[in-house]
């Protein structure tokens, strides 16, 4: 069968499975987890891919909820990753009952193309992205050796083929102070919470002469127990996030300096922790992107290369970035106005939009596998590109 035949029996092969693929999204949907405690999840995707011939490995890299998938043989071994943990409170707002769906979906119609070409595809279930970078200990626990190409999907409010994706850091602060009666002997007292508070001032100081579309953002944690009590803790919970790794290093040590000068001033003690996980920038490889256009645009969508309009926090897949070519694109399932992490779009995310847009990503995904294993010249292309943004 040529290439065209070939997505085409890929197509079919998706819409056959829309009832199917739609149930798992809804399932997933309505059984919300967070990040390392997906265990229903892992347990339906894994057992969908068990059913249509895949092998499975359940719990790789020591993390319980973390699967791998794989049908075929040798090279080229292409990758789809799932995720499929939700967010405390607003459950699958950010749409990864789509992801994880989408890639099995597209994972079982490329097997088609692997029976066809050889190769091997490989659906990789990732946990816990929202919270702890999954991926960033996958990488390190060597699931992503050997592999040349990895992609996945997400649900948002444009369709977008390359995503700018910034590089980020969690930050733990801790003040430790005095505790005394706050009116009767409030000169023998250190206030860890106005440490804190003066800490957030001089951040929202600094937050007016730092780079365009880097970010710091936190809460308070710990903040006292009692208003007749001189805080003697408080504790707080940031991000710091830049476009580029170097200046985020650069930002880094000016927010700490925000903390250190707090401690000095009021003579509170700080203790402080970076998170153990980085996320690093994306790094979209443009020719794996260009061939994904094409798939979505013969399936009717109006899909950029870029879409300056979507904006996007951090993702752990920046660090897989760094090391397999990959993409990340986004598809529509939401009005422009609803963002991800919103109760809005935990609906749309059940919607039917949101099965539509499944659906198209599974497809367009497969078709990319089909021109990469039916022409070996595309893969070395996407390599080359890949090595060189390495000089
Ligand atoms: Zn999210
Ligand atoms: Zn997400």
């Amino acid at each position: 069968m040529d290439t065209e035949g070939l997505k085409t029996s890929v197509i079919g092969e998706i819409d056959a499975r829309r009832q199917q693929l739609s149930e798992l999204s809804l399932k997933i949907h309505s059984n919300p987890e967070l990040g390392f405690q997906e265990v229903k999840a892992a347990a339906w995707l894994t057992q969908y891919l068990e059913e249509n011939g895949f092998s499975v490995e359940r719990g790789i890299c020591q993390l319980p909820t973390a699967f791998k998938g794989s049908y075929g043989e040798g090279k080229p071994a292409i990758t789809i990753l799932a995720e499929y943990d939700a967010l405390p409170s607003l459950g699958h707002a950010c749409g990864h009952n789509i992801i994880a769906t989408c890639a099995v979906g597209a994972g079982v119609a490329s097997k088609l193309a692997i029976d066809q070409f050889g190769g091997s595809i490989m659906v990789i279930g990732t946990p816990a992205e929202e919270l702890y970078g999954g991926k960033a200990t996958m990488i390190d626990r060597g699931v992503f050796d050997d592999l040349d190409i990895v992609m996945m999907v997400h649900p948002g409010a444009y369709d977008t083929a390359t995503i700018q994706v910034l590089a980020c850091q969690h930050l733990e602060v801790e003040f430790f102070g005095q505790a005394v009666h706050a009116a009767g002997r409030p000169e023998a007292g250190i206030n860890a919470l106005e440490a804190m508070l003066q800490s957030f001032i001089a951040i929202n100081s600094l937050r007016q002469h730092i780079k365009d579309k880097a970010r710091i953002h936190g809460i308070i944690t710990d903040g006292g127990e009692a208003p007749n009590v001189v805080p003697a803790h408080s504790a707080g919970s940031f991000i710091v996030r830049a476009e580029e790794d170097t200046y985020l290093d650069e930002l880094k040590e000016r927010v700490l300096n925000c903390f250190i000068g707090a401690a000095k001033t009021s003579g509170a003690r700080l203790e402080y922790r970076w998170g153990d996980v980085r996320y690093a920038p994306m790094r979209n490889n443009l020719a794996l992107a260009r061939l994904f256009i094409q798939n979505m645009q013969s399936l009717g969508h109006q899909i950029q290369l870029f879409e300056p309009k979507h904006t996007f926090g951090s993702t752990d897949m920046g660090n897989v970035s760094q090391v397999v070519p990959s993409i990340h694109p986004f598809v529509a399932i939401a009005p422009v106005e609803v963002a991800n992490h919103s109760p809005q779009f935990a609906l749309a995310a059940a919607s039917e939009a949101g099965t539509h847009g499944l659906l198209d990503a599974a497809k367009a995904l497969a078709m990319t596998v089909v021109d990469l294993v039916a022409n070996p010249e595309i893969v070395s292309k996407v390599k080359e590109e890949f090595s060189k943004q390495d000089d």
